[in-house]
Order: C-alpha cells, then structure tokens, then sequence
C-alpha cells in the first residue's frame, strides 16, 4: 500500500456540507474556499497524494504551456509572493511540487481521504442530501456534492486486438509509472501524435535505440520557447500581481499574450509573412494570437497555416516526412501544441514515422503490433492516446438525481448544463471547470478559482435565506446550450475531429463541449446569475434570495475579498 490512507477505516453515517470529488487544482481551492466559509467539507482523491493532472502526468518532457507566473492560483498574495518558477513555463515535477506546497501551507491533506474512488452519488429526495459510496466502503452525506475531477483525466487506452497478451510494458502517458522509465538502448514504440507525444518523443529519442511514431492525425506544434524565468520579469510581475491577474481576465483566454486585433487579411502578404515570422520567434500558444480573424475566417487560417507547413518542410529533410507530419486541416483547430524540437527529432536516423491514418494498428503481437501486415517489435509501446476529454471521469462515477435519473443517462447526445456549473435535475450538484464552461479554452487556474469562488459565494446565498437545494431551470439551460453550440459554430474550431468535440474516441457523441465564447464574457453571465439571485435557477421552489452582499467577481474583473 502507499503512503497516504493505505489501512485507514472506511467511513459511514458521517454528514459533511460539501463532499468533493477530486484534489487536483480545483478541489484543493475548493476546500480551502469552503474552510473559509466554516463548512465541513471531506474530499475524495483516487491518487496518493494532491496535483490530479500534474499527479498522473509524468512522461518525460511534460510542462505547462502556459506561462507559470500565470499557471498558478491567485487567491492568496503570501503564496503569489513566497512561490518561484524556476523556468518560463514549469515542468510537471516543479508544477507537482507547488500543489504539495500549497497543500502543506493550508494544510488541505487532513480533510482529503487519497486512494479512494467515488463510485457513486445519489441525490435523496426525502432530505435533499447526497448520498456518497466509494470503494473503500465510505458512506457518507452532504448537502452539496461538488465535481472537480478535471476535463483530462480519464486516460483513453484504446482497446487494440491482442494488447492483453503483449509481453513487452505498454505505458500511457497519463498514468506514467512513479519511477520513471529508462529508455537507454530500447526500441520504443509511440502511438499518437498529440500534445502529449509531441512533448515527450524528442526526450524518449534521446536515449532510446530506435523510435517509431505511429500517427493518425498530424499535429499543428508551434515552438514552446521556454527558458529560465527572467528575475527582472518575475520582480516586475510580483510587484503588481494583483493587476497582471486583472488584466489577464480580460483576454478570451484568461491569459496574456501578444494579440494582434487586425485581420489576417489586412496585411500584404509579405507583411505577412514577417508578421508570423515575429510571433514564431516569440513562440508559444500566444501564436494564434497573430490575427484576430485566424479561427473565424478560413482564408486568414489558410495563411497561418501554409506558414507552418512551410516550416515543417524547412526543418524536416526528408520530403516526405514532412508531407506526413503536415496537417491540411484548420489551423488550431484540434488543441495547438507546442514543442522543443518535435519536428527536428525526425530528422535523426533511428527515428521513423508511420502513418496509420489510412491502414490503422491491426493488432498487437507479444512483442510489438501489426499494421498494414508489417510487424514492428518493440521494448516498450508509449500510448499518447490522450483522454475520454470533459466527460470521461465523470462517467465513471453513477451519479443519479432526481427520480433515478443518471447522470451518463442525461448526458448521452452529449454534455448537458447550465454555464458548465450545474445540471437540471442534479440539485446542489456543481462542476468546476464542467463542459459548457470555458474550461479547456482558457488558462485552467483562473476558470477554477471563478467557479470555486462562485459556488462558495452561492453557498452563502442560499445558507443565508435557509434554502435547501438549487438547481438549474431547464430553460435556462436549453437556452445555454444553445448559445454554446452557435458560437461553436461561428469558429473554425468546430469543424475538425478533435477531443473537444469527442470525436478522438468512437461512440462518443460529437458535440462541441467547451464554451468557445471567451472568459469575459463568460464571467458576465455567470456575474448576472449573481446579481438577479440567480434568475436562470430554481431555489428550493420559491425560496427568496436575499441582493448579494458581497461580489466575489466584479465586472471589471478584480476579485474582491471573498466573503
Ligand atoms: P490527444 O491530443 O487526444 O492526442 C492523442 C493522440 O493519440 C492523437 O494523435 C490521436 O490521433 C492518437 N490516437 C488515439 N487513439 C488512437 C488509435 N486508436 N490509433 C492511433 N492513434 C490514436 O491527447 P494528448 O496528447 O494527451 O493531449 C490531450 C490534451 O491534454 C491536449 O490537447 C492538451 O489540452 C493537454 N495537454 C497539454 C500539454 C501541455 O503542453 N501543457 C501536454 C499534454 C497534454 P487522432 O488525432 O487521429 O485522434
């Protein structure tokens, strides 16, 4: 057994306020929001330890691609001022050490019980609690039942004829073995070619004896540019956190980067091209910020994206490679990657690519795979085959509301909330981060510390008029998803196969599950749901709110002291 809550009793006919499911960056605030408000609060953590992403997510290369001085939590100015990033953007183990850091600093662990899985949730009618089981033998209540399980979390092992009875190891890259594994001298196997491949396959062809990437689909990767954190920028950052935060807010994305408002089309094209050719020196995700236009008219994507296939041809010798690691598809379309010298790594001789877009894997052998009846043999296969994205963890769990009704039952044509928080017929049940919020559009920190703040700020509503439950209005709801799918469909973003619409996993329903609209504008509607005593729900029939005492976040975006 590990470490943490190995032996421990299992607990029962214990009543809590809330329970959280997950003590990733989102259950963590959740808990110390909830401490803040003097409400009892037992978390649930399958792992042994706090970081949920950043726990599992240990294949080598792994780091942030979002900038760490904004990568990071913003509700406490002693933690904002006493944390240092050691690069530009962190690796996983410097993000890990900083959740056990915050972890230790408001002493979180003692209210978490690790190595125990949610297995089910049943909302009681007759007292309006939720009825919580794991697989430890806990059995336990609460009033409220918060998800922070995380949008990338259920690693997605596709199920590949003969892979029980391979001999050699088969590692995912989201659940990387604690140890490590030595790749010196070995054949090495990689299927996928996402965020996570294109981190990890330069390290990997670094010590092993020969790679072979299998790809489905060619990634668009734009240069990551990392480096060792500027003390000048962090001194200049610190000295005025508070309004970088603000400002960042602002942005679609909820962080900062160089954003040209123009249109792509506005500039000539050799303008143009020295244009691009300046956001690639600067690198980074902020590169789909060198037009405005760039994911909402096809012409201007068109552009951006021959000048990353030129790229690609300029960096890889063989021609043909090239043309196989050259996407045709919309430009930032599936996630942007970004990488340290993906491209570059297929121009080593041991290194080879196989496309399995046409003639996919047909079946695994003791010691490798078929495809288009060529064998390949192998020491060790890497799946970077990503995530059941948004929805995968939470299907795991029977969450059942209102009259026996499931919640994987509700969600079958696709995710289904008001503003990505709550879900008709689920009362008092609240997802950080869910689909329907901006989530995995934005930068993660900030989306959670908004949710976490709104949920607790609507804790202390409905406990100050003494009402029992909240739910959303189907109206509103319906209204929601509405609203969701038709700024889905204005951007370029919706039309390709990619996990933000479910469609990396067969069978799942293809549907648009992140709102695409942008934070701020998301924060106004959550903010107006504030102001009107949360119009667009139905508190405990016909319980009056009483107005807001204290707004947790503005309209001009500065986040207020909590209440
Ligand atoms: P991913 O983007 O979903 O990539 C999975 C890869 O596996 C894709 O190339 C996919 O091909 C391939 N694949 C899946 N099933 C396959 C099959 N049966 N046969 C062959 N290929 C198969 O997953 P990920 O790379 O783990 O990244 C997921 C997300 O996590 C990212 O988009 C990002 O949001 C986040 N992430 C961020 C970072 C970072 O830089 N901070 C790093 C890693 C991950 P298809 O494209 O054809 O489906």
């Amino acid at each position: 057994m590990n470490r943490r809550d190995g032996n421990r009793q299992p607990e029962t006919d214990t009543a809590f306020d809330v329970i959280v499911i997950g003590s990733g960056f989102g259950g963590m605030y959740m808990l110390h929001r909830l401490r803040s408000l003097g409400m009892s609060a037992r978390v649930y953590e399958v792992a042994d330890d706090v970081g949920g992403t950043w726990y599992w997510n240990r294949y080598p290369g792994a780091r942030c691609d979002i900038e760490s001085m904004q990568y990071s939590y913003s509700f406490s100015e002693g933690l904002e001022q006493e944390w240092s990033w050691s690069e530009k953007y962190a690796s996983q183990p410097e993000i890990l050490d900083y959740a056990r850091h915050v972890a230790d600093r408001f002493d979180l662990r003692r209210d978490i019980r690790f190595q125990t899985r949610v297995t089910t949730a049943s909302f009681d009618e007759r007292d309006d609690r939720w009825v919580v089981e794991t697989d430890r033998g806990d059995r336990v209540t609460g009033r409220y039942l918060v998800s922070a399980v995380g949008c990338l979390s259920a690693a997605n092992l596709p199920a590949f004829a003969g892979m029980q009875d391979c001999q050699v190891p088969i590692l995912h890259t989201g659940r990387w073995p604690h140890e490590g594994f030595d790749f010196t001298g070995l054949r090495v196997g990689v299927i996928g070619t996402g965020s996570s491949a294109i981190q990890s396959i330069p390290v990997i062809a670094r010590d092993a004896e020969a790679v072979v990437v299998f790809q489905r689909t060619p990634n668009y990767a734009v240069p990551a540019r990392n480096a060792p954190m500027n003390p000048d920028y962090e001194r200049g950052i610190k000295a005025n956190y508070a309004d970088f935060r603000a400002l960042a807010r602002t942005r679609m994305p909820a962080f900062l980067f160089q954003y040209d408002k123009r249109s792509a089309l506005e500039l000539s094209p050799p303008e143009r091209e020295r244009h691009y050719e300046d956001y690639w020196r600067r690198g980074g995700l902020g590169f789909l910020g060198a037009f405005s236009d760039l994911l909402l008219n096809q012409e201007s994507n068109d552009s951006i994206a021959e000048f990353v296939r030129g790229k690609i041809r300029s960096v890889v010798k063989d021609p043909e490679v090239a043309q196989l690691l050259s996407p045709d598809n919309v430009f930032g379309c599936k996630r942007l990657c970004v990488d340290s010298g993906y491209y570059d790594t297929f121009n080593l001789p041991h290194v080879d690519l196989v496309d399995v877009s046409e003639t996919p894997i047909q079946y695994f052998t003791e010691t490798g795979l078929v495809v288009a009846d060529q064998r390949y043999d192998f020491d060790v296969i890497v799946c970077a085959t990503g995530f059941a994205a948004m929805t995968g963890s939470l299907d795991r769990i029977r969450i059942t509301g209102r009259k026996g009704m499931t919640l994987k039952d509700k969600w079958r044509s696709g995710p289904r909330t008001y503003l990505g928080l709550m879900s008709a017929g689920f009362p008092n049940f609240f997802t950080v981060t869910g689909p329907g919020s901006p989530s995995v559009l934005a930068n993660m920190m900030p989306a959670i510390e908004q949710h976490v703040d709104w949920i607790a700020h609507c804790f202390t509503r409905l406990d100050d008029a003494g009402a029992r439950t909240i739910e959303p209005l189907a109206v509103s709801e319906n209204a929601w998803i509405g609203h969701v799918n038709e700024v889905a469909n204005e951007s370029l973003r919706s039309t390709c196969s990619s996990w933000y619409v479910g469609a990396n996993i067969p069978g799942r329903p293809r549907v648009f599950m992140p709102y695409i609209g942008g934070f701020p504008a998301y924060l106004d509607r959550c903010n107006a749901e504030t102001e009107t005593s949360y119009a667009g729900f139905a508190i405990d029939g016909d319980t009056a709110l009483a107005p807001p005492r204290v707004y947790p976040w503005t309209t001009r975006w500065n986040l207020a002291t909590p209440t």
